[in-house]
């Protein structure tokens, strides 16, 4: 499916079954701004506790904190982010659109591949099992131009971006003859540099020292607040401050729905080391995340490790866990190396002294830090873009279901009484009495149950239990699994502990 496609089809389906919807759609919506509804709010905290046990819970040597989106504007000078925090930007005079110039660019090495995967195709379809693709890529004569036209682009995108060369940038679009998919027209401005943060004013004084930036990161709510917490929390370095929040970058983007946003949520952590030791944790913490990720069991081989070739200033090491989006393999975390660079940094700028005592070296540092920085939305889209699927069933018949991991599912189990008469309603509410305290939960007496085990499986509900006229008699009750849509009969005492099983997100955690 391509990104396209795939977005149609999910923002539908979040639509319809209140998990996203556009936010102010009344007024036509606002440009990658999305709210999250009453199914979407539910598989959000789930995700987010996942990691905040998993960091403060698992971790003995990892606290939490919740720092405010606003912070002193001398923040955003000492973590560079006013000098550069930037993204090249190209405008077209007819359409009146802006656009990322390095997106321009790198949507047209895209079309490129595109053009020989195409030709390679159609290689392994006239040569069937005798095709060699290596040998084919090597030799075909349009695959060898279009080769050649794609290393010189990406040679000549490259070195913009290492010199971060603007006019490099819109000679690059010049050449390649790129034209913007609005108006179809050339008319390109020259490409300017353009900061992602969001300003806004405060009311204490007036002029440039009042400008308070909606923080585009949370991390720098924990290098302010490393102090108080290491003083407060009598934190012992190796340890770690955790925090989840919200983070605004004014992205110019289109159409890439909860994967970039200009207000999204960040669940970020800094962990604090002797220098020296940073390699070690760097390498520690890799593991300890990707752990996190394949332990929801949607697949080892759908998650790998990019390592960054060109380093941010501040950082030694750095890597993204990328995940098999449907649209191909995109950034779903960070972990970087970020030395002493943002301690280091605040302590220069606010003339507070910034260090911590290491007793066992009997010598005071400005400690290291290891960062491991997930989007909780971005998350959510690889969980919700994993799960979905359409089943074809017996007799013609299709459904829609949400495979959500069991424990990050909005809602747990549904309760169904087959009827809504003869006491089955009345019965389905004792159910409902045995099972709320622990378990997310829907009833539902609407339409036939076939219609509503649909609407569950829609949702990703795990299970759905039914109250016919043999549990007035016997107690017992249909429980039905989404997956396997297999259907078993359980006494209602049981109900609890079978749900449990599987829904508990401590069996989750446990896998750690
Ligand atoms: P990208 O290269 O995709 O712009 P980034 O490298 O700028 O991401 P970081 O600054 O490392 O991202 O942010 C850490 C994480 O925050 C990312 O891995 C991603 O999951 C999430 N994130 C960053 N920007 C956005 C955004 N605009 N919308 C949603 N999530 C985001």
């Amino acid at each position: 499916m391509t990104q396209e496609e795939l977005f149609k089809v999910l923002v539908a389906h979040c639509k319809e079954y209140g998990f996203i919807f556009p936010s102010s759609e009344i007024y036509d919506g606002l440009a990658a701004v999305y709210d999250y509804g009453q199914m979407g709010v539910e598989l959000k905290n789930n995700i987010k506790r996942y990691w905040w046990e998993a960091m403060t819970r698992l971790h003995e040597d990892v606290v939490g904190i919740d720092s405010c989106v606003f912070m002193h504007p001398k923040t955003w000078v000492a973590s560079g982010h006013v000098a550069a925090f930037n993204d090249p930007l190209i405008d077209n005079r007819d359409s009146k659109k802006r656009y990322r110039a390095d997106v321009l660019i790198e949507d047209y090495l895209a079309k490129i591949e595109e053009k020989m995967n195409k030709e390679v195709a159609k290689g392994r379809k006239r040569f069937g099992d005798a095709f060699d693709e290596a040998q084919f890529r090597a030799t075909n004569p349009n695959v060898l131009r279009e080769q050649a036209k794609y290393d010189e682009v990406h040679a000549r995108y490259k070195a913009a971006e290492d010199a971060n060369d603007l006019a490099a940038y819109k000679q690059i679009i010049l050449d390649c003859e790129i034209v913007d998919p609005i108006s179809g027209t050339r008319n390109w401005t020259d490409v300017r540099q353009f900061n992602l943060m969001f300003s806004t004013q405060g009311s204490n004084t007036s002029g440039s020292d009042d400008v308070l930036y909606l923080r585009p990161e949370t991390a720098q709510g924990i290098f302010v607040e490393y102090l108080n917490v290491q003083k407060t929390g009598h934190m012992k370095i190796p340890f770690g401050i955790a925090q989840i929040g919200k983070a605004f970058r004014n992205e110019i983007v289109a159409r890439q729905f909860i994967f970039r946003m200009k207000e999204f949520e960040q669940m970020e952590m800094e962990f604090f080391v002797r220098p020296g030791t940073e390699m070690e944790w760097f390498e520690a913490w890799k593991k300890a995340r990707m752990a996190w990720h394949v332990a929801l069991g949607m697949g080892a081989e759908n998650y790998r490790f990019h390592d960054h070739e060109k380093l941010a200033h501040y950082a030694n090491a750095a890597t993204d866990i990328e995940f098999n989006f449907p649209f191909g393999f995109k950034e779903l975390e960070g972990i970087h190396s970020r030395t002493d660079f943002d301690l280091g940094n605040h302590q220069k700028l606010s003339g507070k002294k910034i260090q911590y005592f290491d007793p066992d070296l009997g010598e005071s540092y400005v400690p290291y830090c290891v960062e491991t920085s997930i989007g909780v939305d971005r998350m959510f889209l690889a969980v919700l873009s994993h799960s979905y699927r359409v089943e074809e069933l017996e007799g013609g018949d299709s459904r829609v279901v949400l495979g959500i991991p069991a424990p990050l599912a909005p809602v747990k189990v549904a309760v169904l009484p087959l009827v809504k008469k003869d006491g089955l309603p009345e019965l389905a509410q004792e159910v409902v009495n045995e099972l709320k305290y622990d378990f997310a939960y829907q009833y539902d007496e609407k339409d036939s149950i076939g219609k509503r085990y649909r609407r569950q499986d829609a949702i990703g509900t795990p299970f759905c239990v039914t109250v016919d006229n043999d549990t007035l008699v016997d107690r017992t009750v249909t429980l039905r699994d989404r997956d396997t849509m297999e259907q078993v009969r359980v006494p209602i005492s049981e109900l609890r502990s079978i749900i449990d099983k599987k829904v508990n997100m401590s069996n989750l955690l446990r896998k750690l």
